[in-house]
């Protein structure tokens, strides 16, 4: 693969993103349809988007579903992931969804589920919206939106009598997917986590060669030590290299972006996780487990069946030895992510920071698709001469 970027040390670009994730690569390709003069510069291909090396399984992002529509194009489906198949672990005993329901469990589901059908039509039509808008702009302009996104979770649960099932399901099954407690959470994190619910959910792997086929000369592997303010520019030193440009865009976790600009930068908290791929047998109280295993008061948040039979598993804290929960295993692979996901609080981030400045990425809204729109979003608005 020829890296060799358009320009010389003296090029002034249009644009520079620092950071290839979902966001980045979003941003990138819009600037490449409008015909800019741009450079993308990343540790990585992929950020959170990383498969494991064998290619088996998602050490990141694990799941998209329906409402993905504008990164859809873009993604293998892999296996469908249904919640008839999970499993939940408490005090030495697995027990399915099924043997644990009662009457007012379901009745607090059948709730549930039209806030979800709700939320979802107010979602799209805010996704169509954020390609061409702030995700401020798209909040003012929606009551429910702006509500659901200023209202913590537990007001909401509250508020709609939904404390029996959160309790009893939500609360773990939300630590097992976003690694935070309910109640660090506002309702609109909250109902996007729990859209799998009512949306068909897969397992996916992302086409990233095919996505970046158009713009792979542009996209320089460094990490950004610095960025400086000039007149009209922005200097940017990676790696003992200098690069110029008019309009910096920065698809990184909020900490960087803080430490790239030397400034405090309000966002959302981060949730951290260290993510596991091991091959292993299942102790005998755990096996019934099909798909995903959920469980609470332990160290592990969850272990994911792969279809090749190996296991991810989601951790709390690092794990010494699995054999409380496998007969024997071999570790293959792991990671730890920090951020996982910005997701706690309410703090809503304004993408145009100003004077050729930009924030992408997952700040306001979490998750794969809710990232590549920013990027789209600022891809289409950076003016250029
Ligand atoms: C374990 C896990 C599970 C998840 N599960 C899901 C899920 O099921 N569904 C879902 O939709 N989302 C999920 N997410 C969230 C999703 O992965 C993110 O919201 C999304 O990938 C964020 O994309 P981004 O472009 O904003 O940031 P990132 O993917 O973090 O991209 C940042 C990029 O910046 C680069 N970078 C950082 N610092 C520098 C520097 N100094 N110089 C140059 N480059 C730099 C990084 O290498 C990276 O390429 C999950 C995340 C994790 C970690």
């Amino acid at each position: 693969m020829d890296l060799t970027p358009p320009g010389n040390k003296d090029t002034i670009y249009d644009a520079i993103i620092i950071g290839a994730g979902i966001s980045g690569l979003a941003c990138a390709r819009t600037l490449q349809k409008r015909g800019l003069n741009f450079l993308v510069l990343s540790k990585d291909i992929g950020g959170r988007i990383l498969r494991t090396k064998d290619n088996q399984a998602n050490l990141g992002a694990y799941y998209v579903h329906k409402g993905y529509k504008n990164i859809w194009p873009w993604l293998k489906i892999n296996r469908r992931i249904s919640w008839q198949n999970i499993y939940f672990y408490k005090d030495g005993k697995t027990q399915s969804i099924w043997k644990m329901l009662n009457l007012r469990l379901i009745l607090e589901g059948l709730r549930l589920m039209l806030i979800l059908k709700k939320f979802k039509r107010k979602l799209e039509a805010n996704g169509k919206r954020i390609e061409t808008q702030s995700f401020n702009q798209a909040l003012s302009n929606d009551e429910h939106f702006k509500n659901v996104f200023y209202k913590p979770a537990t007001q909401f649960i509250k508020e709609n009598k939904l404390e029996n099932i959160t309790t009893r399901f939500l609360n773990q099954a939300i630590a097992s997917s976003i690694f935070c407690d309910v109640s660090s959470i506002n309702t609109g994190v909250f109902l996007s986590a729990l859209l799998p619910l009512i949306m068909p959910t897969f397992e996916y792997e992302f086409k990233i060669k095919d996505f970046i086929a158009p713009f792979e000369k542009q996209i320089i592997i460094t990490e950004a030590q610095k960025t400086v303010k000039k007149q009209d520019t922005y200097e940017i030193l990676a790696d003992a290299k200098k690069f110029q440009t008019k309009n910096l865009i920065l698809a990184v976790p909020a900490h960087t972006a803080a430490a790239l600009l030397q400034k405090e930068i309000k966002v959302k908290g981060d949730t951290n996780v260290l993510v596991y791929y091991l091959e292993g047998e299942l102790v005998t109280n755990l096996k019934k487990t099909k798909g995903m295993l959920i469980f609470s008061s332990e160290p592990i948040y969850c272990a994911l069946k792969q279809q090749n039979g190996n296991y991810i598993i989601y951790a709390k804290n690092k794990i010494e030895n699995f054999s409380k929960y496998f007969i024997r295993y071999k570790l293959i692979e792991n990671k730890y992510w920090n951020p996982a996901l910005q997701i706690m609080g309410n703090e809503t981030l304004a993408e145009d920071r100003g004077d050729g400045l930009y924030m992408i990425g997952d700040y306001n809204a979490a998750g794969l698709e809710a990232a590549y729109l920013t990027g789209v979003y600022i891809g289409n608005t950076i003016n250029y001469v």
